[in-house]
């Protein structure tokens, strides 16, 4: 059996979602940015970090997959799921769950730069910046996590442990 061991409770993660929250909020005033989730993991936190926010705002998804169903990333990106809102023109915010190698952000920054969106900035809970191959710029970053494969709050272990509330190292 696999065991947890916490590296974030619930309550820290709930900190850094409201931290971040305030920073976005402070930065997109008279704007109406389109937050785009990168899925499936980062379903859990845009749908906390939205209910931090009292402004206008849109929502969309897009699907990539490089992991596959293991621990180590692939090194390929593809687009699982297209966005289907026109993203020239708008303030583009990407929210990602956690950012390892950077190759899934670099590959979906080039893929939206190319659609012309007026700004274009990412916002990560979680970042694991001693696994980085890409370098990336970080807008807004949550929380830091050391180089291990971790599970929970949308983050998932083979479809598995996706609803548990903090963030955990997972153990074999
Ligand atoms: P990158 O392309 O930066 O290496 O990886 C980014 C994606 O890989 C993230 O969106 C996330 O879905 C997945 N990922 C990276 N590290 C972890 C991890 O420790 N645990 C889980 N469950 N997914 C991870
Ligand atoms: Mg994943």
């Amino acid at each position: 059996m696999p065991q947890l061991q916490t590296l974030f409770t619930p309550e820290e993660i709930k900190l850094a979602v409201k931290r971040l929250a305030q920073e976005i909020s402070r930065d997109y005033q008279g704007k109406n940015p389109l937050f785009l989730g990168v899925l499936k993991g980062s379903f859990i936190f845009m749908a906390d970090l939205i209910r931090n926010l009292d402004m206008p705002l849109e929502v969309e998804f897009v699907a990539l997959s490089s992991y596959g169903q293991g621990m180590e990333s692939s090194g390929k990106v593809n687009v699982v799921q297209d966005l289907r809102t026109s993203v020239k023109g708008r303030d583009i915010l990407i929210i990602e769950d956690i950012i390892d190698t950077g190759i899934t952000l670099s590959f979906l920054l080039e893929y939206l730069q190319c659609k012309k969106p007026a700004s274009l900035k990412i916002c990560a809970l979680f970042d694991k910046a001693s696994c980085r191959q890409i370098p990336l710029p970080i807008d807004y970053l949550g929380l830091s996590v050391p180089d291990v494969f971790v599970v929970g709050y949308g983050l998932d272990y083979d479809e598995k442990f996706r609803h548990l509330p903090g963030l955990y190292l997972l153990k074999e």
